[in-house]
């Protein structure tokens, strides 16, 4: 569905990104990857993912949090494959504490790595999808785009300006066949979600085991975690012609948490 199509796809070595990488390369696009983690392992998931479906796949290590390497990463993409036609702003990070607790720091982090990092990679390729008159922004916010819970301040905010970033590039692009759509997931489970256990554990003072069941899945109707293949597939489908029409939304795909 996406042969001759490049994508960029950043926080591609782990959880959602690394599962929308697949899927773009299984449908025939050249994938820049990018994320941190081992070196020995990202380069056999990249060779795999060239010799399994003939696609050129590319690694960069650019932090999210530094908007020069990020512009970089673009060039790199453009050099390489010729062209971005795609790009997936996925990277996050999360952190979980009381407001008047919340580390300046991890705000500054959250709000880099998971918004400010998808407006430079926004205005890194949209100069050339403009002059060529297509291109696929997909932004992976999360359900806390769209509702809040207690503790995650910075995440919170951060997911509800990645809607508002998404929805006023589509605003501004539409007319040059270029679509942003944010994709807003409820509980996957991926590292970034098992990590946070302990800490939501000693946030609502209950013990780890009960988190799943009273914290994480509480709002979401289906009480089952939304799968990653679920979520890609969802990517790909914003990512291909018959997506052209859909743009500028934010697409709840979260068990029903946020209509609960
Ligand atoms: P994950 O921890 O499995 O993967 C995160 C990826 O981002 C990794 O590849 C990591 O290396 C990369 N990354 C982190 N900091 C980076 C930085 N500074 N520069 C470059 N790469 C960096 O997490 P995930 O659960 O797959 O999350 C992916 C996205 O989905 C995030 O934006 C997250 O907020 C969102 N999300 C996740 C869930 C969930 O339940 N897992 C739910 C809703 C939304």
């Amino acid at each position: 569905m996406l042969k001759g199509k490049s994508a960029i796809v950043t926080g591609s070595t782990s959880g959602i990104g690394l599962g929308i990488a697949q899927a773009f390369a299984r449908q025939g696009a050249d994938v820049m990857l990018n994320g941190f983690g081992d070196a020995d392992q990202i380069e056999t998931l990249r060779f795999t993912l060239e010799r399994d479906h003939g696609v050129k796949v590319r690694y960069s290590g650019a932090d999210m949090s530094d908007a020069a390497a990020i512009h970089a990463m673009a060039t790199t993409a453009q050099a390489e494959f010729g062209k971005v036609d795609i790009i997936v702003n996925n990277a996050g990070i999360q952190h979980v504490a009381p407001v008047e607790e919340f580390p300046p720091a991890k705000w500054d982090a959250i709000l880099a790595i998971n918004l400010a990092a998808a407006f430079h990679l926004i205005q890194a390729v949209v100069p050339d999808m403009k002059a060529r008159g297509w291109g696929r922004i997909v932004n992976v916010a999360s359900a806390h785009g769209l509702t809040a819970s207690p503790f995650k301040a910075a995440y919170v905010a951060a997911k509800h300006g990645v809607i508002g970033l998404s929805k006023t590039v589509a605003i501004e692009l539409a007319e040059h066949g270029i679509t942003s759509n944010t994709i807003c997931p409820g509980y996957v489970k991926t590292p970034l979600v098992e990590k946070q256990i302990a800490d939501q554990a000693r946030a609502h003072g209950i013990p780890p085991e009960h988190v799943v069941r009273d914290v994480l899945l509480s709002h979401q109707a289906r009480k089952e975690f939304v799968q990653v293949d679920e979520l890609a597939a969802l990517a790909v489908f914003l990512c291909s012609d018959a997506g052209a029409s859909m743009t500028a939304t934010a697409i709840a795909m979260d068990g029903g948490w946020t209509q609960h």
